[in-house]
């Protein structure tokens, strides 16, 4: 799968190098100036769908999911200290990139989970469990959980799926201590964002963190936060339990790719067609919508 990825290659940045692409974004180690030895995380405009890397891309993303990640940190501040160190970052990245602190990274998606869809609905549809935690009968396809859980994965290489684990798999992966104190921090950060969230009429469904460790052994939350590419947000007005929700993300792309109009069939191999016009506008229309919601900034 990953070969048929087709991620563009990075470009090249003056005194940085490069150390990894993934879907949408590109990483470089800084090896000159102030920033050295610090992380350059660049979003870019890409978007993926049903794991492709589309050839179309959507104006502004990487700023749009760069800004609402930098808001998220804020104000999460006082429960968590964040990887980011600097926004002044070089001209042809400015808007879309940070500077932050190389971390090591704990080998763990951290899922936190308020709502029932995607693979955690697969799982329950299959045991009544979802990482090992087992839920009550009759839920549907986007009903609230009793209670919001962890629900960790495995970091998949590019182009594989994540793979959700149970509790203990991260234990083994990290040790009983900072297993619990990933599930702690995963379940209060979530608790925070989705209350703001919900004060303005989003739903945070679900969300995953990625953490790593300073070398005190210090907790730091790092990736991106609360963006539409890590979380699912819902229009909490529009929410239905018993069907897909609609969300702030690539529906309009998903829709899109897998309507007739797009002539493209997900399942022949080949990959998926560039977008029309009218789909980028949508999308982009729909993520600037998102942040100008959640923030309450214009974007
Ligand atoms: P995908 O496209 O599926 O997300 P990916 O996770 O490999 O693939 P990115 O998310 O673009 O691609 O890569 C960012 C990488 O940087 C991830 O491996 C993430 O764990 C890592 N990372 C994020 N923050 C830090 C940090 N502060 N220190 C070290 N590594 C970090
Ligand atoms: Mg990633």
């Amino acid at each position: 799968m990953s070969g048929d990825l087709n991620i563009p290659t990075a470009p090249a940045i003056d005194g940085a190098q490069h150390i990894h692409s993934g879907k949408v974004r590109d990483l470089y180690r800084m090896t000159e100036g102030p920033q050295a030895g610090r992380l350059l995380m660049v979003a870019s405009d890409r978007i993926s769908a049903y794991d492709y890397v589309l050839d179309s891309t959507i104006p502004d993303k990487g700023t749009i999911l760069t800004r609402m990640s930098l808001w998220w940190f804020d104000q999460l501040a006082s429960l968590i200290p964040n990887h980011v160190v600097s926004t002044d970052v070089p001209e042809s990245v400015r808007g879309r990139a940070v500077f932050c602190e190389e971390l090591a990274m704990f080998p763990v998606e951290c899922v936190a989970r308020g709502y029932l869809t995607g693979s955690g609905l697969l799982d329950y549809r299959a045991t009544g469990e979802v990482c090992g935690i087992a839920l009550p009968e009759g839920l549907e396809d986007g009903s609230a959980l009793p209670e919001p859980i962890f629900t960790p994965a495995s970091k998949a290489a590019v182009g594989d799926h994540d793979e959700n684990v149970s509790f203990d798999a991260v234990v083994t992966a990290v040790g009983a201590g900072t297993a619990a104190a990933l599930r702690d921090l995963t379940l209060s950060i979530y608790g925070h964002a989705e209350e703001l969230a919900r004060m303005r009429g989003i739903i945070l469904a679900d969300t995953k963190f990625e953490f790593g460790a300073r070398a005190d052994g210090s907790i730091v939350l790092a990736d991106e936060v609360l963006t539409p590419d890590s979380s699912r947000f819902w229009p909490a007005d529009l929410w239905q339990p018993g069907r897909a929700q609609p969300s702030y993300d690539k529906q309009i792309v998903r829709d899109w790719l897998t309507s007739p109009e797009s002539g493209w069939d997900r399942t022949s191999g080949e990959r998926p067609p560039a977008l029309p016009q009218q789909v980028i506008d949508h999308t982009r229309a729909r993520y600037v919508e998102a942040y100008e919601l959640l923030t309450g900034e214009s974007f």
